[in-house]
């Protein structure tokens, strides 16, 4: 019991932290949420009407001897119209009652869709706007439960818990009231149970809601586990990793199978001890109630009001316990939303950014460091030079030299500890991201295409084009004869990660979707490696076409292909060690001229990095 207060403190700061949150969104709902107020008002004032046509009956029919002072009107009509009345009374309170409470609980239903639909929405575009810092940490299947489960529970717990719970705490002080009014003798028996009511629904809903913590972490613990799994499947069935990653999934799941099980059991006990309670309260209101009849102190129809009373005020009070606890689980899953929705975005629009001119496309890094990780060791270090416009530039050096941290900076995933990049001499942090971005085009090495048509994965490089542009761009990347030989052509819908495609065709796609953005600057990050001779050929004639005029970011092992580059930037460990034309750097016979008469001396197969773990599905098509 000790720590019920500390507990309560805990969940209502909680629950007025989300409805702080969302107020703005709650706010767009007012008019149906006070029309829905209304309603339920109404339907409490039905509810307490319910059991008084029987009340008369008892009293002003039946047992005409029992009553203490005549209900001026009552007693002047005959007995049969009285009882007529009385009949249609009790009718009429049911139907109008129901009506009430079909209003309130689709108005709030149809409120409570409408403001977590909104809410859902800036959740995914907030998602989508986190840096990469950000998203490299967190997990997305746990991300994605948020978007998805969590806020349908909380949906869900407005309509199913948080409504009824209000109703129900009106009702009930409502039928104090009257209680209260009617005979205080009686209605302080009513209240005396209580104290003992809500200390033991309080411990149980509190042991509730930690245990559905729990559990609620486990599970998104066990999206995100199976949402990796899945999606490195090849790997972990190259890997035989599959009877291993199972024991440890099924670990989990029976450990949330427990929590689940708790949960149940405390809510089912709760909702026992509450049956006895109100055995307790009623047999105590009869033992007393029964003697004031018969002293004449009150009447048998008052007595039905209370025990009537005091069955409908603890029902709902049985399902209050269970509503919190719904309503503790909701506020979890709601605290995991506004927790995300805070999450700032580190790199974003700086105050007074504004949309970048064409670019026309030289490149200058000025003293440029940069580290993941505040405090952690440097990823790229007092990083100088300059592009031209239309230069190709070649980023070559060991594995984690720092060339892909390079070109992320460039496109401001990243934002540097010191130094500047800047765009024909402008700083990049003064344009606004989507200007900057849109300026840039990116081949990876492993180009991600989505499940949409060949079409639309082209036309994601720039959602404006036309068909026309879409399939020059797709005839640039050497692309529109084997688009046209796909069974759809264009409109053929790629299988998930392009699965279907061969890995040059996924490439020559990628290419075409790059060129449909005609930026005029471009990062290759080793685009051709792991594809064969004639699919190389193919890419790299597209590569070409794509970058003419451009200036040009190539990340490259093979020193072969980069001999004509206009710059070439050695990089290891985050230095840039050498710089220069590939004539240059022979001539200064250092790293790069030993790399060179290394890779020379064993043949250009050096970048044919393949593997059977390589995620190109090459034989597929
Ligand atoms: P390269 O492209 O030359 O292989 P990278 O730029 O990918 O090198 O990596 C440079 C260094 O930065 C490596 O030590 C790598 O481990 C680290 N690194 C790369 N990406 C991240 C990241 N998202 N978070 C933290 N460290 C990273």
């Amino acid at each position: 019991m000790g720590h019920r207060p500390k507990k309560l403190k805990e969940t209502l700061p909680g629950l007025s932290r989300l409805i702080r949150r969302f107020w703005p969104q709650i706010q767009k709902q007012g008019g149906l949420l006070i029309l829905s107020c209304v309603a339920l008002l109404l339907e409490t004032a039905l509810r307490l009407l319910e059991p008084w046509p029987l009340k008369f009956m008892f009293d002003n029919i039946l047992l005409k001897g029992f009553q203490p002072a005549p209900v001026p009107v009552l007693g002047q009509l005959s007995a049969v119209t009285l009882l007529s009345l009385l009949c249609l009374g009790l009718v009429a309170v049911a139907i109008l009652r129901g009506a009430m409470a079909y209003f309130s609980t689709v108005g709030m239903a149809i409120a409570a869709t409408h403001v977590m639909t909104e809410i859902r929405g800036n959740l995914y575009s907030h998602l989508q706007r986190l840096p990469l810092a950000f998203h490299s940490k967190a997990k997305s299947g746990d991300l994605i439960t948020r978007v998805t489960y969590d806020i349908e529970r909380l949906r869900e717990a407005t309509v199913t818990a948080a409504l009824p719970l209000i109703t129900n705490l009106l009702t009930l002080f409502g039928m104090l009231g009257v209680m209260l009014w009617m005979n205080l003798e009686l209605a302080l028996i009513a209240i005396a149970v209580f104290p003992l009511f809500i200390l033991v629904s309080l411990y149980t809903t509190r042991r509730i809601q930690t245990v559905a913590r729990t559990q609620r972490k486990r599970e998104g613990a066990m999206a995100a586990k199976a949402a990796e799994a899945i999606g490195a499947i090849k790997v972990v069935q190259t890997l035989s990793l599959q009877t291993m990653l199972e024991g440890a999934f099924a670990k989990q799941n029976k450990k949330s199978l427990k929590e689940g099980a708790q949960t149940q059991k405390l809510s089912a006990g709760l909702e026992r001890t509450v049956e006895i309670l109100v055995a307790i309260a009623t047999s105590l209101i009869l033992w007393r109630g029964v003697q004031l009849v018969m002293q004449n102190a009150v009447t048998p129809g008052d007595l039905l009001v209370f025990i009537t009373y005091l069955k409908t005020a603890f029902k709902p009070l049985r399902q209050l316990a269970k509503y919190t606890a719904q309503i503790a689980k909701a506020t979890a899953s709601g605290e995991r939303i506004v927790d995300l929705l805070d999450t700032v975005p580190t790199i974003r629009d700086l105050r007074g950014a504004r949309p970048a001119p064409s670019f026309e496309g030289k490149v200058h890094f000025n003293n440029v460091s940069f580290a993941y990780d505040a405090g952690a060791a440097a990823t790229l270090r007092k990083i100088s030079f300059t592009v031209q416009p239309g230069q190709q530039v070649a980023l070559v050096g060991p594995s984690g030299g720092g060339k892909s941290s390079l070109v992320s900076l460039l496109l401001r995933f990243y934002d540097p500890l010191e130094g500047q990049i800047l765009i024909d001499g402008h700083d990049l942090r003064e344009y606004t991201l989507d200007s900057l971005r849109q300026q840039i085009s990116i081949v990876l090495q492993e180009s991600v295409l989505f499940a949409v048509s060949v079409r639309d994965n082209i036309s994601y490089g720039c959602l404006a084009a036309t068909d026309a542009e879409i399939e020059a761009a797709a005839r640039l990347a050497n692309a529109h004869d084997f688009i046209q030989a796909l069974p759809q052509g264009y409109d053929t819908i790629l299988g998930e990660r392009g699965a279907t495609l061969s890995g040059g065709q996924r490439q020559r796609i990628a290419i075409a979707r790059a060129a449909v953005r005609r930026s005029p600057i471009v990062i290759l990050d080793e685009p051709t490696t792991g594809l064969d001779q004639e699919n190389e050929h193919e890419v790299n004639e597209a590569l070409t076409r794509l970058t003419q005029g451009c200036t040009t970011f190539l990340i490259s092992h093979n020193l072969k292909a980069i001999e004509q580059a206009d710059l070439i930037l050695y990089l290891e460990n985050g230095q840039l060690l050498e710089q220069g034309t590939h004539r240059q750097l022979l001539a200064l016979g250092g790293r790069y001229a030993a790399l060179y008469a290394l890779q020379s001396s064993v043949g250009v197969g050096i970048q044919q990095r393949r593997s059977p773990l390589d995620p190109q599905p090459y034989l597929l098509n």
